[in-house]
């Protein structure tokens, strides 16, 4: 399997990652960055180790939902900042899902930071960020055809089972998942597999028993708030990530 991404034609760069060709067709490298950005990148900055550690915490994650079952693009780590995925072609929908109150929850709900979503609540964002990653319904997505019904209730199940898995996970590492977001690829068998990452840049994750709701932010929130010590969060979940009880 090829390696060094010098070796692959650059296919994509995102905010936080760079995609790039291997010499296997069915398998492409994705290059982690420290650069940070925020509120549709009007915030941009960069953490240090990010790329290294959410390189990390994803990896281990994907390996978790593979053991319960859940597919995943991961394949392998060839060095600390690169990870080899299976190539797909990405369902352009971001799915989060939401356990606690937080960000634009609280904003477009008046709900209360930190309160009860019970059942946790599936919510379909539109992958593009020219106009800002809007809120969708689910007739919103019927009539833009961005995915069928039968799609839609695949990544839905989907996502709640992960849901399942990572809070489970979480709480052994003494954390809250309070929500996250996720992307689904279509594998060339047109199954439809977990892909993108799962890191705090994208989950926000607390503290268990921390009462201080600033010193229990442990993710991107740091970064989005200025709350200061971004890499000492984003260090403590990968640290409490691999020495996990059960991992
Ligand atoms: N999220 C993400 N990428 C995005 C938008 C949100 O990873 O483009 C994550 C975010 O980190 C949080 C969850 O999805 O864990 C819900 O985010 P929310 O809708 O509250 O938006 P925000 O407050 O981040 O603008």
């Amino acid at each position: 399997m090829s390696g060094a991404p010098e070796s692959g034609k650059k296919l994509y760069e995102g905010k936080a990652k760079i995609l790039y060709a291997t010499d296997n067709p069915d398998v492409l490298l994705t290059h982690f960055k420290d650069d940070a950005t925020a509120f549709n990148a009007q915030k941009k900055g960069s953490i240090r180790g990010k790329g290294e550690i959410n390189n990390a915490i994803s990896a281990h994650l994907f390996k978790l939902m593979e053991t319960k079952g859940i597919p995943t693009h991961f394949v392998e780590l060839p060095s600390p900042t690169q990870m080899l995925v299976k190539a797909v072609t990405i369902v352009p929908l971001e799915v989060v899902v939401r356990n606690l109150a937080a960000g634009s929850l609280c904003k477009q709900t008046g709900l209360e930071l930190g309160s009860l979503v019970e059942p946790p609540l599936v919510e379909f964002y539109y992958k593009n960020d020219a106009m800002g990653d809007p809120l969708l319904t689910i007739d919103r997505i019927r009539l833009m055809k961005v995915a069928s019904d039968e799609d839609v209730a695949t990544l839905r199940s989907m996502a709640l089972q992960i849901n399942d898995v990572l809070k489970e996970f979480f709480n052994q590492c003494g954390i809250t998942l309070v929500d996250f977001k996720l992307e689904f690829g279509r594998d060339r068998a047109g199954k439809i597999i977990l892909a993108d990452e799962i890191s705090p840049d994208t989950c926000r994750l607390w503290i268990q028993g921390e009462p201080d709701p600033k010193k229990r932010v442990l993710d991107k929130d740091r970064f989005r708030q200025d709350m200061g010590n971004v890499e000492e969060g984003y260090q403590q979940v990968l640290d409490r990530v691999l020495n996990n009880p059960s991992a």
